[in-house]
């Protein structure tokens, strides 16, 4: 597997209804490194969160198999963790128990995991509202409130389904600078679905185009950007970006 978490080998999946069967994935296969920021594009409906839902092990894939090696050395599953469009924060608890609601739930609510998740708090500039209740803060530190309660978690990879879209476009540009940056300071894989192709390339190394239902792997795209900082703006202004863009939206119009 060399520096490979995870390998997907030629995994299908269809859903069957009172009304038939809609095949959503055909021969799926690809790698995730150790640590690499995956992004996934393709059309709406396509099958893209019924794959995180394999990998993340809610499914079981009808056909094909995942070889995996968990970076902690065990011979388990890499542990995962859930990021969505919708922060789901409870309103009734406060940031800090909403951040810890996970570590409560699996009976891990130790001193010594609550110390981490103030430390993530601290690190990420929400700690002065960890008395505060979810409506009191912006949509952009919702994000960054729900990114903590999961890698409170410690999970080894992230999936990430869509988590900004439904924040507005200026907030939308920072909040996923602030997530990249602090998925890439922690060192965990990442695997981001999004319909936002300027989004996917200025995040990840490396991009994964899926054709319209059954999706299968159209094309793998790896993104070397020169860029002056890590800032979502940098990585628009880089030279290379629009041959990315121009590549990825020419993959695209061949699907629908
Ligand atoms: P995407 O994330 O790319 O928008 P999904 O993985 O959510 O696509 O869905 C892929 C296809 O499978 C869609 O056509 C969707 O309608 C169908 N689908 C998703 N979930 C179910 C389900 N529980 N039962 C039946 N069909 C489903």
């Amino acid at each position: 597997m060399n520096d490979s978490i995870l390998e997907l080998h030629n995994i299908s999946y269809s859903y069957h209804s009172l009304t038939g069967e809609i095949p959503a994935l055909l021969n799926i296969s690809f790698h995730v490194k150790q640590g690499e920021f995956l992004a996934i594009v393709g059309p709406s409906g396509c099958g893209k969160s019924t794959l995180l839902s394999i990998i993340a092990r809610l499914l079981t894939p009808e056909a094909g198999t995942i070889a995996f090696q968990s970076p902690d050395g065990s011979l388990d599953y890499p542990k995962t963790g859930y990021m969505l469009q919708h922060d789901h924060l409870l309103e009734w608890r406060t940031i800090l128990k909403n951040v810890t609601l996970g570590l409560e739930i699996a009976h891990r609510d130790t001193p010594e995991n609550i110390a981490f998740a103030e430390k993530l708090l601290e690190d990420y500039d929400l700690y002065k509202f960890k008395e505060k209740h979810p409506g009191e803060l912006s949509g952009g530190m919702r994000q960054r409130a729900a990114l903590i309660r999961t890698l409170v978690m410690n999970p080894e990879i992230l999936l990430l389904d869509e988590p900004f879209s439904a924040l507005d476009y200026q907030t939308r540009l920072s909040v996923s600078g602030d997530i990249g940056n602090i998925i890439r300071t922690t060192g965990k894989t990442a695997i981001l679905i999004t319909h936002d192709l300027s989004e996917a390339i200025s995040l990840a190394d490396r991009i994964i185009v899926l054709t319209g239902r059954p999706a299968t792997v159209r094309k793998e795209l790896p993104v070397h950007l020169t860029k002056a900082d890590q800032s979502p703006l940098a990585a628009r202004s880089a030279p290379e970006f629009h041959h990315y863009f121009n590549l990825l939206w020419k993959e695209l119009s061949h699907e629908k």
